[in-house]
C-alpha cells in the first residue's frame, strides 16, 4: 500500500481493508454513520440513470456506472478516493486469510442479517450459497437457531445446512 498526499491515517507498506462503499465522511448521511447513502461520492448520480426519482447512494467499487463508475475493488492495485474515511488498518498479527472477507462479503452478509432483524431463536433461509450467502450464515452469532442455505444451481440443487 502507498498513501497519497494528504492521507494521514495510513503509511506506505501497511495493509488495509478497503470497504466497497466510498464515502466522504462529511455529508449529512456520513454524519449519521449511514455511509452507503453518502451524497457526494456517486458523481454519475446512480438511480437517475434509471429515471427514478430517488437519490443516488454512495459510490461503490465495481458496481457499474449506477454507483459511480468506480473500478472493481478486488485488484492488485486500487486507487481509493477519500482514503482517510473508509479503509481500516489490518493489524500485523492477523494473516491475510483471516481478513480476506472484510471488504465486501462479510459486511454485506452482516447487513443482510441486520436488515432481516435476525435475533434469538430465529429460523433463517438463505437463498444462494455464494460468498455473501455463506457469510450471512454467521447469523448464528445473533442467536439464530435454524439456518438453511439453498443453492439454485442445477448440479447442486440440494439444500445445504451450515453448522457453526
Ligand atoms: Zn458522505
Amino acid at each position: 500500500m502507498d498513501a497519497g498526499l494528504g492521507i494521514t491515517l495510513f503509511r506506505k507498506g501497511g495493509r488495509v481493508a478497503v470497504p466497497v462503499t466510498i464515502c466522504c465522511g462529511q455529508c449529512y448521511f456520513c454524519g449519521k454513520s449511514m455511509f452507503a447513502a453518502c451524497e457526494t461520492t456517486d458523481p454519475e448520480r446512480g438511480a437517475i440513470l434509471d429515471k427514478k426519482n430517488v437519490c443516488a447512494g454512495a459510490g461503490l467499487f465495481g458496481c457499474s456506472h449506477r454507483y459511480g463508475g468506480y473500478a472493481e475493488g478486488r485488484a492488485e492495485f486500487l486507487r481509493v478516493p477519500q482514503a482517510d474515511i473508509g479503509p481500516t488498518v489490518i493489524p500485523v498479527r492477523l494473516a491475510d486469510e483471516q481478513v480476506r472477507f472484510l471488504s465486501r462479503t462479510l459486511p454485506t452478509g452482516y447487513q443482510d442479517e441486520v436488515n432481516a432483524e435476525i435475533g434469538a431463536r430465529s429460523t433463517v433461509a438463505i437463498l444462494g450459497a455464494g460468498q455473501v450467502g455463506l457469510m450471512t450464515a454467521s447469523c448464528r452469532l445473533l442467536g439464530a437457531e435454524r439456518i438453511s442455505t439453498m443453492r439454485s444451481s442445477p448440479q447442486t440443487s440440494l439444500e445445504m445446512r451450515v453448522r457453526w
